[in-house]
C-alpha cells in the first residue's frame, strides 16, 4: 500500500521505542510525513538512526508530562509514549502514572485543538489477572489498584477513560487499541520482558530465568502484525464504539516459549526458576473477534517465523559487544 498515506502528517508520541519505531517506518513507507515526540526514557535514537536523512521525518525530544513545544499540525496522533516493560515502568512508578494521565491528556488536547484523529495505545494489562478467558473488550478486568504493577495498569485505564471522555465531551475522533504481548527486532536486550530475556540469555549461554513454575500463559504477537493492526484501526471509517484488542490469540505457557527458544538456538543454557513477580497475571489470550470483524485484521506471522527474525536480530545486536576485547 505504498503511497496510500501520501502527504498526511502524523504525530507519533513514543516513536523512538520498540513498537513506535516500526510504526514510523510503516507510515513513512506509505508516504506519510511523521513527527516523533519522545523523551528517550526507554526509546533509543538508534531505532530511528536510519531516518537521519529522511526529509519526511523529524524528531522532537520532549517528555509528554511536561508542557510540549509547538508541534506541526497533524491529521493523526498516535500515543505510544509510556515505558512498557515491568522493570522499566516500575523504576519510577509516579512518572509512569503521570505519563499515562498527564501525557495522554496533553496529547488529547493537541488533537482536540487541531481536529486530529487520536489513537491511544492501551494494553491487555487493563484486564489485570483476568477472571474471564479469553479476554473480550467487554470485560472490565481484575486489577490490583495498589500493587507494583498499578502505575502501569491503572495509568493505562485512566488514559482510556480520558480518551473516551474527550470523545464524549469534545466529539474527538478516537481509537483505543488494547495491545497484547508483542515482540520482535528493536526490543531492548535489557528490557526484562520474557522474549528478550530468554533469547539474550540463550544466545549468551547464560541461565534462562523462568519466573514461577512457567505454567502462566501469554499470547505473543509479532511486531509487523501489530503495526498493521494499529494502522487499520487508525484508518478505519467503520464506527468502532469502544476499544479493540490487538494481539495474537495463539496462547502458550512461558515454559513452552522457553523450550521453543532453546530448540531454535541450540543453546547449552540451563533453565533456572525465579520467584513469580507480584500480581503476575496467570493467563492471557485476546479475543480478536472485534478486530477481525471491524478491521479485517488478524495476525499472519507464525511464532516460529517471528522468533527466527527476532533471534537473528538479537544475534547481530549483541554480537559486537561480545566481540569487544577485554580491558
Ligand atoms: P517502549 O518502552 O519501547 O516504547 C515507549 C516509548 O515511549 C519509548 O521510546 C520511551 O522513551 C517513550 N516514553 C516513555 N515515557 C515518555 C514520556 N513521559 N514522554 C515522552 N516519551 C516517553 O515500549 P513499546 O513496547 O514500544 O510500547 C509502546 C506502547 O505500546 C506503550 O504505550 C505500551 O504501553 C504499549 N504496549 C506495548 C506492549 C508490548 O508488548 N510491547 C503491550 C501492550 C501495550
Ligand atoms: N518472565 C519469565 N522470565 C523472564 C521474564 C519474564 O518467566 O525472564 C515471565 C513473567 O513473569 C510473565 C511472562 O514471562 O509471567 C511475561 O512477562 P513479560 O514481562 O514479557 O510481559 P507481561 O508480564 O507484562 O505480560
Amino acid at each position: 500500500m505504498v503511497g496510500s498515506r501520501s502527504g498526511i502528517r502524523v504525530l507519533v508520541a513514543g516513536g523512538a521505542g520498540f513498537i513506535g519505531s516500526h510504526l514510523i517506518d510503516a507510515l513513512l513507507a506509505e508516504g506519510a510525513r511523521v513527527t516523533c515526540v519522545d523523551s528517550l526514557l526507554t526509546g533509543r535514537r538508534s531505532n530511528l538512526a536510519h531516518l537521519a536523512r529522511e526529509p519526511r521525518f523529524d524528531f522532537v525530544e520532549a517528555d509528554v508530562t511536561e508542557p510540549l513545544p509547538a508541534l506541526p499540525k497533524a491529521a493523526w496522533v498516535f500515543n505510544l509514549a509510556c515505558a512498557a516493560s515491568p522493570p522499566h515502568y516500575q523504576a519510577d512508578p509516579v512518572h509512569t502514572m503521570m505519563t499515562s494521565v498527564l501525557g495522554t491528556s496533553r496529547l488529547l488536547e493537541i488533537a482536540r485543538d487541531t481536529g486530529a484523529r487520536f489513537l491511544q495505545a492501551s494494553t491487555s494489562e487493563v484486564y489485570g489477572d483476568p477472571e474471564r478467558h479469553p479476554q473480550q473488550e467487554s470485560y472490565w478486568g481484575n486489577v490490583n489498584p495498589t500493587g507494583p504493577r498499578a502505575c502501569y495498569d491503572e495509568g493505562k485505564r485512566s488514559a482510556e477513560t480520558l480518551t473516551f471522555d474527550f470523545e464524549r465531551r469534545h466529539g474527538l475522533d478516537i481509537r483505543v487499541a488494547r495491545i497484547f504481548n508483542t515482540y520482535g527486532p528493536r526490543m531492548r536486550a535489557d528490557d526484562g520482558r520474557v522474549v528478550s530475556n530468554v533469547i539474550c540469555q540463550a544466545l549468551a549461554g547464560d541461565d534462562i530465568t523462568v519466573y514461577g513454575n512457567g505454567e502462566q500463559t501469554r499470547s505473543f504477537c509479532y511486531v509487523s502484525d501489530l503495526v498493521d493492526g494499529l494502522l487499520r484501526l487508525m484508518a478505519s471509517e467503520t464506527p468502532l464504539d469502544g476499544p479493540v484488542n490487538l494481539g495474537n490469540p495463539h496462547e502458550m505457557t512461558v515454559g513452552e516459549l522457553v523450550d521453543r527458544v532453546v530448540r531454535m538456538t541450540g543453546t547449552p543454557s540451563r533453565i533456572v526458576r525465579r520467584p513469580l513477580p507480584v500480581d503476575d497475571p496467570q493467563r492471557r489470550r485476546p479475543d480478536i473477534t472485534r478486530a477481525e470483524t471491524l478491521l479485517g485484521w488478524s495476525p499472519r506471522v507464525a511464532l516460529e517465523e517471528g522468533l527466527e527474525a527476532t533471534i537473528a536480530w538479537f544475534s547481530r545486536e549483541i554480537a559486537p559487544r561480545r566481540a569487544l576485547p577485554e580491558i
